[in-house]
């Protein structure tokens, strides 16, 4: 997968490309990203990239033959794919990340004061995402949270094959809570089920978390998930709320009542 990435502030990439799962990614070359200078591609003395709105009013607005020419450098892989990153383009979500994850070479424009000329967006723009309902000053965030949750999810980014199998969205739900040492942390201790070894009683548990936490804070993705018969039934109980409401807890010291899952 090769990002190519157009900015005039090439250097905000450089800490993000070097830290963690993405910069393993990088060294690695499972994931290839070129920064790109659109100032590189200004002809005049002062290297120019934006220039003042026709119509007049405040700001700048980024000027369309710089954009133009650096994409024009770009060697063009068979399946690839131009992006602005804006305001005004479609929501991206975990369903865009796997659809782009597809995708062989991936060029994410990031536009900056205004925006750019609106010739490049009806000319050289296959589409437009968003990352979220704000205005950003620019759109180096948005390129780098999209590379981000792209890249995650091409084979050997991440170490285990299976680890973004239950992150939250996969299934249509957010994913269960986790837990590690100390067992007992500010007077809560880690749910029995969990210390028990028994794997379909930890994926029943898991399940009910994941669903709950789905139905207290997100209830309008529900509609869309794919849910079981399983599924159905542990809803049921939990809406009844017949199933317990604190992720199976135990407070260190207070009566040892199981108020979390009872595995059925
Ligand atoms: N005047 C533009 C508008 O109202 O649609 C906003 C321009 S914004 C200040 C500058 C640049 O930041 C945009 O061209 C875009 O590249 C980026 N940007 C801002 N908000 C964004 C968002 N929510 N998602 C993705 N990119 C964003």
């Amino acid at each position: 997968m090769k990002f190519e990435i157009l900015t005039i502030f090439p250097e905000m990439f450089s800490p993000y490309l070097r830290e963690g799962v993405f910069g393993r990614a990088v060294n690695s070359g499972i994931v290839d990203i070129r920064i790109i200078n659109i100032r590189d591609f200004a002809r005049d003395s002062h290297k120019t990239t934006d220039d003042r709105p026709y119509g007049g009013g405040d700001g700048m607005v980024m000027k369309p033959e710089p954009i133009c020419r650096a994409l024009d450098s770009i060697e063009r892989e068979k399946r690839s794919l131009v992006i602005f990153l804006s305001p005004q383009g479609r929501r991206f979500d975990q369903a865009s990340a796997w659809e782009l994850s597809e995708w062989e070479q991936i060029i994410l424009i990031c536009g900056r004061y205004e925006g750019i000329d609106e010739r490049i967006r009806l000319h050289c723009i296959d589409r437009e995402i968003s990352i979220g309902d704000y205005v950003l000053s620019g759109g180096e965030l948005g390129a780098m949270v999209v590379m981000d949750a792209v890249s995650r999810l091409i084979p050997g980014v991440l170490g285990g094959e299976t680890s973004n199998l239950y992150d939250s969205f996969e299934e249509g739900l957010l994913e269960y809570p986790h837990y590690t040492r100390p067992r007992i942390f500010n007077g809560t201790e880690v749910p029995d089920v969990l210390l028990s070894g028994d794997h379909e009683k930890i994926r029943i548990w898991r399940r009910t978390e994941s669903l709950r936490k789905t139905l207290e804070k997100r209830p309008d993705l529900l509609k869309r998930a794919n849910l079981s018969q399983e599924d159905d039934r542990i809803l049921n109980r939990l809406k009844k709320g017949t199933w317990g409401s604190d992720a199976g807890n135990k407070e260190s010291g207070s009566e040892n009542k199981e108020r979390g899952c009872t595995v059925f």
